[in-house]
């Protein structure tokens, strides 16, 4: 039997767990507080950032919001991010990517303080990554080492295959996953869209993390019995629905189930790891700079 994994069970659990650290930080009179910048008119930007604030709120934790017209000049948002890294109650700062094309999106990361850069996006955080001295892990790829953990899939000696190789998603999952650590020890394949006989590499995995952007463009016959199969895609496809399109994943979740062992849907996947993962290293952020120890 397929086992489907359960994004929203799995990052409530680590949610109520974090309910204890921020209990920890409230002893010592410190309340986590993330602040969200939003620059673009992007609907779906706009609804990622109202995601996060609601989940900030239903835990605790501060959530400061600052939104920019999307054609403000680019010095708006440096000055207000620094006025963000200044601020002694804000731990965590979040830019919604993408940035209006105006804007230097490099320059952007390297403006967050580094202690806050709770997406794990700053040079110096990457370089931390690499070198196996994570201070923050990038939400994505560390919701899906939560999820495999949650599973009791091993990814020691696995063979992983990770499809798309993108600063958010795919390089930092292929950095996690080699570390020597649990949870990595991996033996990895990053395909990206000029890789030959993709079907080939993916056919190899143990582990399969489709992070394209491409609408299932994994199925059934791509992948071996018995794979694990992570589904990190968000696609908006036109639909006969009342919005007019359903959202799918890079995976085509029918075909593929009936040769996984492990996979996860689209929606209630990988998706509500990332928002949960963002509250962790919200608490992080507040534990490091607030020099309180906490359970994590
Ligand atoms: P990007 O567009 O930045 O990167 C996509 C990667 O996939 C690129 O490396 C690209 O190759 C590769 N690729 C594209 N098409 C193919 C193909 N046909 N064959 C092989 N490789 C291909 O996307 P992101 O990493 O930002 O996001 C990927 C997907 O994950 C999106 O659907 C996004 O919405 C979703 N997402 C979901 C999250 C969640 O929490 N659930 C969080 C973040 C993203 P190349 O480099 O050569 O262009």
């Amino acid at each position: 039997m397929t086992h489907v994994l359960d994004g929203n069970a799995v990052g409530k659990r680590i949610r109520d767990d974090l309910r204890d650290s921020i209990a920890d930080l409230d002893s010592a009179g410190v309340k986590p507080g993330l602040a969200t910048v939003l620059m673009s008119d992007d609907p779906a930007s706009e609804t990622y950032v109202s995601m996060k604030q609601r989940a900030c709120d239903n835990l605790g934790i501060e959530s400061i919001h600052h939104e920019l017209d999307a054609d403000a000049p680019a010095d708006e948002l440096f000055d207000t991010v620094e006025t963000l890294n200044n601020a002694s109650e804000v731990h965590g700062i979040l830019v919604q990517m993408p940035v209006p094309d105006h804007v230097d999106k490099r320059e952007v990361l390297r403006s967050v303080d580094p202690v806050k850069d709770v997406d794990g996006f700053h040079p110096e955080n990457v370089g931390r990554l690499v070198a196996g001295d994570a201070r923050f892990k990038p939400c994505t790829p560390h919701g899906i080492q939560m999820l495999l953990a949650d599973a009791g899939v091993e990814t020691e000696g696995a063979d992983a295959v990770i499809v798309g190789r993108s600063d958010i998603v795919g390089k930092p999952m292929v950095n996690l996953l080699i570390q020597k650590e649990p949870g990595g020890n991996a033996t990895t394949t990053v395909c990206h869209s000029r890789t030959k006989n993709l079907s080939e590499k993916t056919r190899q995995a143990d582990i399969l993390i489709a992070a394209a952007g491409s609408p299932e463009l994994i199925d059934g016959s791509m992948i071996t019995e018995g794979t694990t199969v992570i589904d990190v895609g968000v696609n908006r496809v036109d639909a006969d629905t009342e919005k007019g399109y359903e959202l799918v994943g890079d995976v085509e979740f029918e075909s593929a189930k009936e040769k996984a062992g492990v996979i996860t849907p689209v929606p209630g996947g990988v998706g509500p790891m990332t928002i949960t993962m963002l509250l962790y290293n919200t608490v992080k952020a507040a534990s490091i700079q607030e020099d309180v120890a906490v359970d994590l």
